[in-house]
């Protein structure tokens, strides 16, 4: 029998940010436990640092609503709309930013400190146009932004020609989201472990979470296959899986379910792209070792990861339609992650009403490599019982059952 202050289940990019904060900023003794099962998202995924992007629906997000508007048009026999912009409340354009405002500092600080560089790179975003229509859902997304035009820059054909020479003749312009960037998601969930593994917390990789323990209201610890661990805090970290651990703490359930995305992956090109890019039909990303991640799908089909020819060939198109000499690159490998995805896009954080010793952590779909920063901190402040940085009222997990509530 093991005793620690805080246990956390998972170990992708948010219960290892989880990890790293709080074992930089208290003494606490903690443990994290962590099972790597087929398809853990921070291992699938792009690791855009896009704050503005996908709080206004790019990146991850076009297709994402892409791929809802014609599901809703199908189903109602209708044709597909012009795209509009979706943009996520502002609750999450300060979550996104201000995870975002951290990673300069912290990268300088997991290099100086912990010997471990997870490759910030300052890229910036271009949302690239093709034709009108493109141009009007630029339109729409920086009208709905104004506090934000510090951040955007228009960019004719020519400036656009400029900046990324190899993109396509065919586009009349971009928008482009300077202060959203990139950084190499395996190192960073290796960055925050390896941070927290000098700092003193215990990793337990290669371990699954078997069950919960509970008395009454109260979460004591969890069960292993070898051993039981008791604790303080249990934070629920656990990406796509987080229901079933949110089940045994709590006795209830809530809407974590797995979001498929798939990605092609090129062997390393030489360097044909100054910054990341969206289009109507996929994102495109250089990484610093020259590979070009091409991504990425939307699919519901539960907790399947295969790869399917149709959506490769979709976001290979795509990919060549916006960068024509991509047709010379070829493919290294493809895969498929499980996004932690929730009805209304938001993360899941913070405790739970009527249980002690139990925090969310969890929910957050698309973007959890760019929010992994400021959950670490908040989840730091929760458990050390700090005025949080930002309001959760939006986040609890509450916020369905009252939806729930409503409706009925
Ligand atoms: C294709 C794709 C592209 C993406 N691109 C981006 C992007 O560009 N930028 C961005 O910010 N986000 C992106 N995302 C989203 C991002 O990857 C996720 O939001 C984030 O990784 C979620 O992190 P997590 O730690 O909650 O989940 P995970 O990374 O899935 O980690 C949860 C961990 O818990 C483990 N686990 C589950 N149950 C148990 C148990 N019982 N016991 C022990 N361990 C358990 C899992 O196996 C896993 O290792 C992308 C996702 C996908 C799929």
């Amino acid at each position: 029998m093991k005793k620690y202050d805080v246990v956390i289940a998972g170990g992708g990019a948010v219960g290892a940010a989880c990890a790293y904060f709080l074992s930089r900023d208290t003494d606490l003794k903690i443990a994290l436990i962590d099972l790597k099962k087929p398809g853990n998202a921070s291992r699938a995924s792009a690791g855009g640092l896009w704050a503005i992007g996908e709080s206004v629906g790019l990146g991850c997000g076009v297709i994402f609503f892409k791929t809802l508007s014609k599901l809703h048009s199908e189903a109602k026999g209708e044709e597909v709309p012009v795209m509009r912009p979706h943009q996520l409340p502002d609750c999450f354009f300060e979550f996104a930013l201000t995870s975002n405002n951290m990673y300069p500092a912290l990268h300088q600080e997991m290099l100086e400190k912990h010997g471990v560089d997870f490759k910030f790179e300052r890229t910036g975003l271009k949302f690239i146009m093709y034709n009108e229509e493109d141009r009007l859902y630029a339109e729409q997304i920086t009208q709905g932004i104004p506090h934000l035009a510090d951040q955007v820059r228009w960019l004719d054909a020519e400036e656009l020609k400029k900046e990324e020479p190899y993109v396509t003749d065919d586009a009349i312009g971009a928008i482009d989201f300077i202060c959203d960037h990139q950084v190499n998601p395996y190192r960073l969930v290796d960055a925050y472990l390896e941070g927290a593994r000098q700092n003193g917390v215990s990793l337990y990789l290669n371990t699954e979470v078997t069950s919960v323990i509970r008395n009454g209201n109260v979460v004591e610890g969890v069960k292993t296959a070898e051993q039981t661990f008791f604790c303080d805090t249990l934070i629920n970290a656990s990406g796509a899986w987080a229901n079933e651990l949110y089940q045994q703490a709590t006795g209830r359930t809530m809407p974590v379910y797995p979001v498929k995305g798939q990605i092609v992956l090129s062997e390393r090109m030489p360097k044909i792209m100054n910054g990341c890019i969206s289009t109507s039909d996929c994102y495109i990303a250089q990484k610093d070792n020259g590979e070009i991640l091409i991504g990425s799908s939307t699919e519901e089909k539960g907790f399947d990861t295969t790869n399917s020819l149709d959506k490769i060939q979709e976001l290979s198109q795509g990919a060549m339609k916006c960068l024509p000499i991509l047709k010379e690159s070829s493919i290294k490998r493809c895969w498929a992650g499980l996004r932690p995805g929730t009805p209304d896009e938001l993360p899941i954080l913070g405790p739970v009403d009527g249980v002690e010793g139990y925090l969310n952590a969890c929910g957050h779909f698309r973007t959890g490599i760019l929010t992994s920063a400021i959950t670490g901190q908040l989840m730091t402040e929760l458990v050390t019982g700090k005025k949080t940085t930002l309001d959760l009222t939006p986040f609890s997990v509450e916020r369905f059952e009252e939806a729930a509530q409503k409706a009925g």
